[in-house]
């Protein structure tokens, strides 16, 4: 696997795959890699003639008192199991590269689609999001673009924006990987200690909990966020960012559980925030 950490070196080597008809799949990445990331890495091989892993923590999506500072970074490793995977590149640039001394260009997509839910307790979050993944499109010129179902949220923005832009790329979702147990494989469960981490599996469980009343016939939106609240609040550990029961096309609210619906919820444990989500057709 070649590792390139200069912009106009990728980008002239893209060029000339997509010259010469090659398929790109490009695979953004903040790294610490698990087999969340190595799915997509997977499921890029099987469409793609030449798969790019980008890693890059983006600073400009996180914001001030976030874990910036501290998030997990191993690049050895990282580049260890890409290898295993048989990705063609790995793209890992610095921030002064994709961020030179006075840059001003972002892209925001506006609207309750970004405000809400993670936009609400991460503002700037998702205008960080859409700046880099458009910058990592215009370098990389992929064909497809894969992304996890476990950032429901980030890929629908990025699916909205990649139309409304017109972005020549297929936007490829790929399932939630999970532990054994049922939490969402993240890099951020480095951060939780063993009481933390045995509590973290409420989010699944409510999770399951709000599959289980869905599938009994309960369509009433309050009443199934109020039972999942119920689940995690009595975890002591656990306080919750939000619980949100939303159409899964557009993350419009709904009272009734009616066609394709996201079940998506964060949750701090202790000082660690995360996000799992489920999709329920009626
Ligand atoms: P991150 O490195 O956390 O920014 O994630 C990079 C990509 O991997 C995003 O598209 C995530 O949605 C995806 N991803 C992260 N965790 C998982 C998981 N457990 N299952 C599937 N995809 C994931």
């Amino acid at each position: 696997m070649k590792v390139v950490k200069n912009i106009s070196e990728i980008q002239r080597i893209c060029l000339d795959y997509k010259r010469a008809g090659k398929i790109i799949g490009l695979v953004p990445t903040m790294g610490y890699l698990h087999e969340g990331h190595l799915s997509l890495v997977r499921e890029a091989k099987k469409r793609c003639d030449t798969v790019i892993v980008s890693i890059f923590v983006n600073p400009i999506q996180f914001g001030k008192g976030e874990d910036y500072d501290i998030y997990p970074r191993d690049l050895g490793r990282d580049i260890e199991l890409l290898t295993e995977e048989k990705a063609d590149i790995l793209f890992a640039p610095s921030v002064r590269e994709m961020y030179p001394e006075g840059y001003s260009t972002f892209v925001e997509v506006e609207g309750e689609i970004t405000s809400k839910m993670c936009g609400a307790s991460r503002p700037g979050h998702f205008r960080g999001v859409t700046t880099v993944v458009s910058k990592l499109f215009n370098i990389c010129l992929p064909d497809y673009a894969f992304f996890g179902q476990k950032d429901a949220q980030q890929v629908t923005i990025i699916e909205k924006m990649a139309r409304e832009l017109n972005f020549p790329i297929e936007i490829v979702r790929v399932p939630i990987v999970r532990e054994e147990d049922g939490l969402a494989m993240s890099s951020r469960n480095v951060y939780l200690a063993p009481e933390e981490r045995r509590e973290a599996l409420v989010l699944y469980q409510s999770l399951q909990h709000a599959l289980k009343l869905i599938k009994s016939g309960e369509r009433d939106v309050p009443r199934i966020k109020r039972e999942m609240e119920e689940m995690i609040k009595s975890r002591p550990r656990a306080e919750i960012d939000y619980i949100e029961i939303v159409r899964a096309e557009d993350l419009a609210y709904i009272d009734k559980i009616e066609g394709r619906v996201l079940v998506a919820l964060a949750v701090r444990i202790g000082k660690t925030r995360l996000i799992d989500n489920l999709l329920v057709e009626v």
